[in-house]
């Protein structure tokens, strides 16, 4: 998910709809903003893309000078409005709204707790959770509910509050998710990316630190604190291989530099002759021409992409074959007869659209296939806020690379080594990353399986 802040400014929904804009990539599902306006929050969400979701008189409603936002893809709860966000609710402390990145490890466990002692819960999705305990603290300020609540969770999460004045930034302690604080004159800007700021004309100042709370009171000041215990960090490494936009800056790396040098060292570690370096648009891209530029073989766009694909479409009753992918990729014919040619991709999950797209180069008359990985073997799913399939689901958990590489119908098939990927991040430690996808090395367990981010 994406989330983003802003306060004071006297255009903040307007604001919010334009960040949300630019961290469209990180949730297409539904999007949302709350607003506030002498003391009263206001909310509006819907499912579908941001421009979909709001109109013209929709932010007209969402009057004030402070909102925050958030755009939805799911990881723990369903795909239903309910469970669209910002979430917003009036308790013994007044209203409080939260927009919630990342994944409550144990928030089926708090869950039952609470409906036992009577709560009840709107939504299916792990981040109401919060609000819950919020609502149910004995601490005097909302800022001190806010740091008990959180006192109760494990996992994964980057979350920006609303109270009737203030506005709460916060990262979980070990970082998982990204958040980023801004200014734009006299206002505070936080997102879950720095391409957000870049829309707004905002200036980038720095990341939350893990385990970091920030707000921003009524007059604008802010003030920081580390109220958490501190905690080994672990930020999520495939935000900079798959998720993140590559025009930004995140956990200290420059996400498009570090994807070329994943290319380049996915190069290095396994050599090829090829004719072409094609990507797999559009996450393919920044790795291949690393990849192009160390191995010396040409790079050229073979594979278009259609980018207006909705997420509903009409399924023709007459089959076309490979359909699915068809609708988003199409080859570029004569650049594939009779050529020798390396495809690159950031992530091979599930192997489903990798089989279909080597099987629609080879159908333009290309002689060799190879396809190489710019991310170690996805052989675990993440619990901490990406939606990857149930372990069943990712080829590399039961099958051999070899084994893959059958099913994809490539000639040759290399993911890079874990090694590889830790030794292209520049300025960060390797030490600080989850890897747990690749490594089955969870930082933290998850008692509930069946309610985690499957
Ligand atoms: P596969 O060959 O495993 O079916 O698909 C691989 C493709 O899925 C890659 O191009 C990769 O960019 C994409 N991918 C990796 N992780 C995710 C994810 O979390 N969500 C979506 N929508 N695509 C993903
Ligand atoms: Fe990121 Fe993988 Fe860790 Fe999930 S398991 S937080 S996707 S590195
Ligand atoms: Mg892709």
């Amino acid at each position: 998910c994406g989330i983003f802040g802003i306060k004071p400014h006297p255009e903040a929904a307007n604001m919010a709809y334009l960040g949300l804009y630019a961290l469209q990539h990180r949730g297409q599902e539904a999007a949302g903003v709350v607003s506030e306006s002498d003391g009263v929050l206001t909310c509006s969400k819907g499912q579908g893309l941001v421009s979909d979701v709001f109109t013209r008189e929709k932010l007209q409603r969402l009057r004030g000078d402070s909102a925050i936002g958030h755009v939805r893809y799911s990881t723990a709860g369903s795909n239903r409005i309910e469970n669209a966000q910002p979430i917003l609710i009036t308790c013994q402390h007044g209203q409080i709204a939260v927009a919630h990145n990342g994944n409550l490890v144990n928030a089926m466990e708090m869950r039952r707790k609470l409906e036992k002692i009577g709560s009840i819960f709107n939504t299916d999705s792990d981040s109401e959770v919060l609000l819950h305990l919020i609502a149910k603290s004995k601490q005097e300020t909302l800022e001190d509910a806010i740091i008990e609540a959180l006192n109760q969770v494990e996992g994964a999460y980057s979350c920006v509050f609303h109270t009737k004045d203030k506005l709460i930034a916060v990262r979980d302690p070990r970082g998982f998710r990204p958040l980023m604080l801004g200014t734009l004159g006299e206002s505070t800007v936080f997102a879950s990316e720095t391409c957000a700021f870049d829309l707004l004309d905002a200036q980038f100042q720095r990341e939350l630190e893990p385990g970091e709370m920030v707000v921003v009171n009524r007059r604008g000041m802010r003030r920081s604190m580390k109220p958490f215990e501190e905690k080994p960090i672990r930020q999520c490494i495939f935000e900079h291989i798959y998720f993140a936009r590559p025009d930004g800056f995140m956990f200290g790396e420059h996400t498009q530099r570090y994807r070329e040098q994943l290319g380049a060292k996915l190069a290095e570690e396994n050599p090829l002759e090829a004719d072409y370096v094609i990507p797999v648009p559009d996450s393919g891209v920044s790795a291949a021409l690393g990849y192009a530029r160390a191995s010396g073989i040409p790079f050229a766009f073979g594979l278009i992409r259609n980018h207006y694909v909705g997420r509903t479409f009409i399924e023709p009753k007459q089959s076309i074959r490979h359909f699915g992918v068809k609708i988003k990729l199409n080859p570029v014919r004569h650049l594939f007869e009779g050529k020798r040619v390396v495809l690159v991709d950031d992530s091979l999950v599930r192997g489903t659209t990798s089989r279909k797209i080597v099987k629609m180069v080879r159908n333009c008359g290309a002689t060799e296939v190879h396809m190489r990985i710019s991310a170690p073997p996805t052989t675990h799913p993440c619990y901490y806020g990406i939606d990857t399939p149930t372990r069943g689901e990712l080829i590399a958990s039961s099958h051999s690379i070899d084994e893959i590489r059958k099913y994809i119908e490539a000639d040759s098939l290399e993911y890079i080594s874990i090694q590889g990927m830790l030794d292209c991040l520049n300025n960060s430690s390797p030490e600080s990353y989850c890897k747990a996808c690749f490594t089955g090395d969870y930082v933290i367990p998850f008692p509930h399986q069946a309610g985690a981010s499957v």
